[in-house]
């Protein structure tokens, strides 16, 4: 009978992640659901991570799977993605435990308007006033509360509290807070206003360049050929990932810590050494790798067409 207990633990571990998730529902159960039957990751999306110092003035304040950062200035600091409303207070937690003031978030900014993202902002804004900046082609997203996004508007799973935007950005614009510059790249495709974030961090008497990498995914259902509601998504992503080659990311970052794989950076620190964070050509080699899944999936598609 050894095998019985053995058998029951496997059982108890593997049901660990989804109970977990469970315990933090976003807006509502269906919404969670939905987002966790979107992508690889979901589970992990609720469930609290310890946050940390980056590099500079950046700090991690997310979840086990959804990047959240936290950039303090002197004259109070700057969040990238509330992500769902469930995240906001652990964001808040996180935010705490290193020191600093919530109330002291000046200015909201996102990866891209997907609910994983920037459903929570209308509850971050109503408690901390934050000012909320987006690039004009996600604004009408979030100001609907998700019913104009091109995928999942008619998906009531995939709506949230709608936010209004304080100051419409455009390719190139700069958030500028304390002394801190943040720089808005229009990197399009994923949604229509996708943005990749990048702005210079002084480290040890040396300058190095941030990429907080937007998003180059396609999703599950994601129509690239004869898209009625995003005529110009191949063309978009093209786009992208030309600009996300052209950029120098010293410190490699995204909206999801498994673009920059978090967790074995965080394993290696343990180590000691060089700040695990400088990955030049692991930014390089992810871009490249996701570029080519881009045109296979493409491909793909474009095939089952002439079929
Ligand atoms: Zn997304």
């Amino acid at each position: 009978m050894r095998w019985f207990p053995a058998a029951a633990l496997v059982l108890a571990l593997l049901a660990i992640p989804s109970a977990r998730a469970a315990e933090n529902p976003c807006n509502t159960d269906r919404e969670c659901h939905f987002w966790q039957t979107q992508g690889s990751g979901g589970t992990y999306w609720l469930v609290p991570h310890r946050p940390f110092h980056i590099i500079g003035n950046i700090y991690f304040v997310g979840s086990r799977n959804l990047g959240t950062y936290l950039i303090a200035t002197p004259q109070g600091n700057i969040l990238i993605n509330p992500n769902f409303d469930a995240n906001v207070a652990m964001i808040r937690q996180s935010i705490e435990q290193l020191g600093f003031k919530y109330a002291d978030t000046k200015v909201l900014l996102i990866s891209h308007a997907h609910s994983d993202h920037n459903a929570g902002a209308a509850k971050m804004i109503a408690q901390t006033g934050a000012k909320y900046a987006v690039m004009d082609g996600d604004v009408r997203t979030v100001e609907t509360g998700g019913a104009a996004d091109f995928q999942y508007g008619d998906k009531p799973g995939g709506l949230y509290a709608k936010a209004k935007v304080d100051q419409v950005l455009h390719d190139g614009d700069r958030i500028e807070l304390g002394g801190t510059v943040l720089t808005a790249h229009l990197t399009p495709g994923h949604t229509p206003g996708c943005t990749t974030w990048t702005m210079t961090v002084r480290d040890a008497g040396k300058n190095y360049n941030v990429v907080i990498v937007g998003s180059p995914n396609v999703n599950p259902g994601y129509r690239l050929v004869n898209n009625k509601t995003y005529p110009g998504i191949v063309a978009d992503y093209r786009k992208t990932f030309q600009i996300l080659k052209s950029l120098k990311a010293d410190i490699f970052l995204g909206a999801h810590p498994d673009y920059f794989g978090m967790e074995a950076k965080l394993a290696k620190a343990k180590a000691g050494g060089a700040n695990v964070f400088m990955d030049a050509a692991g930014y390089q080699a992810y871009i490249a790798e996701r570029q080519v899944a881009f045109e296979k999936t493409l491909a793909e598609q474009q095939a089952g067409l002439r079929k």
